[in-house]
């Protein structure tokens, strides 16, 4: 089967120290640290065998990842941007969907109880979490210390097949009726960066009433299905604040009450002007620039006559913040940090919630073929104004 492998060589940095977890040569918690000189290929491989709680799926769309385009690509040291966990050479993809057409004896179908038959329509996690650990035992999967991840340490779905335990597979079933069979597919591709937004904004944003007032801040796909979400969960004006006239105009398909360039306004004056001077109730920052974005953030708290606000932080950054804690305490306010989308009941609520009418659709902005995935993870790399690419299967 036709597949798109990203190698990378092991040369780690002379400071690089392996880690408790990381295996020489092969994997590390730390990728920017270690793999150097990426490369990007279409490769052929056998069909994977599934063992007793696996299922095969037949791969229908998957698409295109900001972190797949991190893996392939290199600083001026060729060492890859993607700071994380990574085991190369590995079959990249994790957002799919796809139809069983095998299932071991105990791959268990979460919908119905009992084994996976062929033909149902998933998709699947990409955290793989050990479920023994002590985050996991507790609740917190996100956050398991044996992860492994589906299409950066394990083969992915950018491949005809894919298998996956069951435990990580949800049935896209409840989807059939609601869309067409090619759009079934493209939204069910769609839950798991879907389910990233979900997590962020409800689970650990602790979620909005009605009639609340938000702010999104970075327009890339998390900030834009966080917009769906909110505006499904009631709130009263989804602001989104984004450069870029393309995302912008996706974020007004999307549900997006008020734009704000902040490169052209003051973010928190305009934001204080379409709520009546409150502000928001709930801060997403998903634009990775922590720096530049925080300190209009706590302007907008400052100023604005809002209690309780809550800043979630869903984007990967390095970078310092700089904070006042006076405007935190005399506003209420607080700031959490996300990460993943296992667990909670979350990608069954995003499947279900798709399922009732939430149309995250727009997000896909391109369709290719298996063997245009590299030529277009390295068109990203450029930073085109495409949302979300996603490859089409025949
Ligand atoms: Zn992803
Ligand atoms: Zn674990």
């Amino acid at each position: 089967m036709k597949t798109v492998v990203l190698d990378a060589r092991w040369e780690p940095k002379k400071d690089f120290k392996l880690g408790k977890k990381d295996i020489e040569g092969k994997l590390t918690y730390l990728g920017n640290q270690v793999w150097r000189n990426p490369k990007l290929k279409v490769a052929e491989k056998d069909v994977p065998k599934i063992g007793p709680t696996e299922v095969l799926v037949k791969t229908r769309v998957c698409g295109i990842c900001g972190s797949d385009v991190h893996m392939a690509q290199a600083d001026g040291e060729g060492y890859i941007f993607y700071p994380g966990l990574t085991a190369f050479p590995s079959t990249l993809g994790h957002e799919f969907s796809g139809v069983v057409v095998e299932a071991g004896e105990k791959a268990i179908n979460k919908r119905t109880s009992k084994r996976f038959e062929r033909g149902e329509p998933v998709t699947a996690e990409e955290m793989f979490w050990c479920s023994f650990c002590k985050p996991c035992a507790d609740g917190y999967p996100n956050h398991c210390e044996n992860l492994q991840e589906l299409g950066f340490t394990v083969d992915g779905a950018f491949a005809e097949y894919v298998k996956v335990d069951a435990r990580y597979v949800w049935s896209l079933e409840a989807l059939k009726g609601k869309y067409s069979e090619k759009d079934l597919f493209l939204t069910g591709s769609l839950v798991e960066p879907t389910s990233v937004a979900y997590n962020a904004v409800i689970e650990r944003g602790g979620g909005i009433r009605p009639g609340d007032n938000v702010a999104i801040l970075g327009g890339g796909p998390i900030g834009l299905a966080a917009v769906a979400i909110l505006k499904r969960a009631g709130a009263a004006n989804v602001i989104l604040s984004e450069p870029s006239k393309a995302r912008a105009e996706k974020g007004k398909k999307m549900g997006v009450d008020y734009l704000i360039d902040p490169t052209r306004e003051d973010f928190a004056k305009r934001l204080l002007d379409v709520t009546g001077g409150m502000g928001a109730d709930l801060y997403l920052e998903a634009t990775g620039l922590p720096d530049r974005v925080f300190p209009d953030i706590e302007k907008a708290i400052w100023e604005g006559r809002a209690l309780n606000s809550t800043v979630v932080i869903v984007a990967r950054a390095a970078r310092k913040i700089p904070l006042t804690g006076e405007v935190l305490q005399v506003r209420r306010a607080s700031i959490v940090g996300s990460q993943g989308h296992s667990g909670h009941g979350t990608f069954p609520r995003v499947i279900s919630s798709m399922a009732s009418g939430m149309n995250v659709l727009p997000l896909i902005t391109k369709k290719i073929k298996l063997e245009e995935v590299p030529e277009n993870i390295l068109l990203l790399q450029k930073g085109c104004p495409e949302c979300k690419i996603s490859c089409v299967f025949d």
